[in-house]
């Protein structure tokens, strides 16, 4: 069943619940004026920069950038959805939580996602009758166990078998009354060309539901027993299922997880089978697609130390170059500065012995062996200066390739203790002089504008380098010189719409959001228009009706410091605001104008714009002047 609680009950929970009492359960916290300092729970730090406002109800970290209301403290902290966390609130404040009734809309939405997950968890049991009691079934049960793939196992993960034949499920569904609307919609059967009717997805395959981390079947995958083209088939992404954003494995790998503080990622659902049969259960598989920014996000709510698992160099270094720029995503997404750097999120790359795939190595050399070898497994950078070195040897001519290989990822790093650390590592390596190293990797930085903050467009594609460009960086960076100095404005604008509400009429009187660059922040802008706060302390609330985990965490830092606003200086700062960016505005199209006009020696057009743009220049003075003669 979804979980769902309705909004009052949301604002009653957070009125019920403190931000304080929840995090000393985890954090060790000390008096600091107004608020509560320390020591991070999403960083490793020495010096507490981690802060909670009792006044304001929200923390902030100073030192990795992350924050929110005791929601979002939750959900990062363990790992929970929002729906969870609140109602793990909800039991421990004594807040009931009933059901409402639902909007027409929310009820359709909630019944056809509801109907789906009905629709998989039948099929899921379908699939795993047919598996253990058909006599179809037979062979799926023997090739599983010529897999060597064990009872419990296979109850444990709920395996199946789709048996030979077009409408074996189909049909069962038939009887059971579910329209074959819904059906298709659930991807388990396909519409036929031409003709009218539906026939099975998976037929003679071995079944994997794909479970997410509240039980629930998102999903199928389903293998050939022979070898049959092609060898997997998955689930189409539907309302339920997105591979990017679901890892096989997860639902029974979490708890582990987290006690370990370690997961291993693997490639294959034999493979996720095999390690969790041999006791390593803090394991999960991608779904035929490469490691994302969402898996990633998903996987750091349970584990830091993140291992992938490949059978060969070649997967390996493909992988590690698409990691970079995924972790380097994830970390502009959401401000871990941490996620970079390999002694503190430790992503590290487990290269089985040639001819070796998880299952294969762990049936042969057994777990031991296996746990050994990931504890020895280098991290991210130093297994790709390891592959560059054994590739390409160490004469002049090889250096110079390895040089080339390296200085993207290198350049890649924004830590740059960490980043000092390989640039040493690798001169020693290769024998060359670190400065020569270090001035290369300043020629790639220096090449892409922007490259030190690390900015990343919000719609790179996970598995390309990350373009740079202002969109998603600005608006956290915090202090950085590379800031411009515009969006710095607006971030300053939204601080004193966030902590100063006496001056949310003029915002709106002025239109000040209209002249935003920064979507993100522009968004937050409006949200906190449209939500009318009329005192400081009610950021919390605001943040838990914003679904963007990075706006979240912005407001929460642009609401923590406290400065002392008067209205006189904040109408002044609008007023320069305002004006400077509609100056820009119509000198820009005027701009154009003239130079059009010059290039097709429209003399008479010429003169006319010139004179308006003198005239306008004069009427933004007086516009200057009416804002700051207003108090
Ligand atoms: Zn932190």
């Amino acid at each position: 069943m979804a979980i769902f609680i309705p909004e009052e009950k949301i604002s009653e929970i957070k009125n019920a619940a403190d931000i304080v009492d929840i995090v000393s359960e985890s954090v060790l916290l000390k008096k600091a004026g107004k608020n509560y300092i320390g020591l991070c729970p999403f960083h490793s730090e020495k010096t507490p920069s981690f802060t909670v406002s009792p006044d304001k109800q929200i923390f902030h970290c100073f030192g990795c950038g992350t924050g929110g209301n005791v929601f979002s403290f939750l959900m990062k902290q363990e790992g929970l959805s929002f729906p969870e966390a609140a109602r793990h609130l909800a039991k421990r404040y004594g807040v009931d939580v009933p059901d409402r009734p639902l909007s027409p809309e929310q009820k359709k939405k909630i019944s056809e996602r509801e109907s789906l997950l009905d629709i998989n968890r039948r099929a899921g049991g379908f699939y795993h009758q047919a598996l253990k009691n058909s006599t179809a079934g037979q062979k799926a049960r023997s090739y599983l166990s010529k897999r060597g793939i064990s009872q419990k196992i296979i109850d444990d993960f709920k395996l199946g078998y789709a048996q030979d034949g077009w409408d074996h499920l189909l049909r069962f569904f038939t009887e059971n009354r579910i329209s074959s609307g819904l059906l298709e919609k659930s991807g388990l059967i396909i519409a036929r060309k031409n003709k009218s009717g539906h026939y099975d997805r998976f037929r003679n395959r071995v079944i994997f539901p794909i479970f997410d981390v509240n039980m629930q079947v998102i999903g199928f995958g389903g293998r050939v027993l022979d070898d049959a083209l092609p060898k997997y088939l998955n689930s189409p992404e539907t309302v339920l299922y997105n591979k990017s954003r679901s890892l096989y494995g997860i639902h029974r790998a979490k708890d582990r997880c987290r006690a370990t503080g370690t997961v291993f990622i693997v490639e294959g659902y034999l493979d996720l089978l095999a390690l969790h049969q041999h006791g390593i259960e803090n394991s999960v598989a991608t779904l035929g697609t490469a490691l994302t920014a969402d898996h990633v996000k998903l996987l750091t709510r349970y584990a830091r130390r993140m291992i992938l698992v490949y059978d060969s160099d070649e997967a390996g270094i493909r992988s590690a170059q698409r990691c970079i720029a995924t972790f380097w995503k994830e970390h502009v997404d959401f401000r871990r500065e941490d996620v970079f750097s390999e002694d503190k999120a430790d992503t590290h790359i487990l290269v089985l012995p040639a001819g070796h795939d998880p299952d294969s190595y762990i049936f042969e050399y057994g777990p031991e062996s296996f746990l050994e070898a990931a504890s020895g497994s280098p991290g991210i950078i130093t297994f790709l200066i390891d592959c560059a070195v054994r590739q390409h040897g160490l004469t002049t001519e090889g250096k110079i390739r390895i040089m080339s290989e390296l200085q993207q990822p290198l350049a890649a790093i924004n830590d740059p203790i960490a980043q000092a650390i390989y640039i040493q590592q690798l001169a020693e390596r290769i024998g060359i002089a670190e400065s020569a190293v270090l001035e290369r990797i300043r020629t790639v930085a220096a090449r892409k504008p922007g490259a030190k903050t690390f900015a990343v467009q919000k719609d790179a594609p996970s598995g390309t380098l990350p373009k740079t460009g202002q969109a998603a960086s600005v608006a956290g960076a915090k202090g950085s010189p590379e800031v411009n100095i515009a969006i710095r404005f607006e971030r300053q604008i939204i601080t004193m719409m966030l902590q100063f509400p006496d001056i949310l009429p003029e915002i709106n009187r002025l239109n000040v959001l209209k002249y935003f660059e920064n979507d993100d922040l522009e968004s937050i802008g409006n949200m906190i228009l449209k939500f009318n706060p009329t005192t400081a302390d009610q950021v919390s609330e605001l943040i838990s009706r914003i679904e963007n985990e990075a706006q979240q965490i912005l407001i929460a830092s642009l609401a923590m410091e406290d400065e002392s606003w008067n209205k006189k200086g904040c109408l002044r700062l609008l007023g320069k605001f305002v004006e400077t960016r509609r100056k820009l505005r119509n000198n820009g199209l005027l701009e154009e104008q003239i130079k059009a006009a010059e290039k097709r020696n429209d003399h008479s057009l010429l003169l006319t714009l010139l004179n308006k743009k003198q005239k306008m220049a004069e009427r933004s003075e007086k516009h200057k002047m009416a804002i700051l003669s207003k108090k």
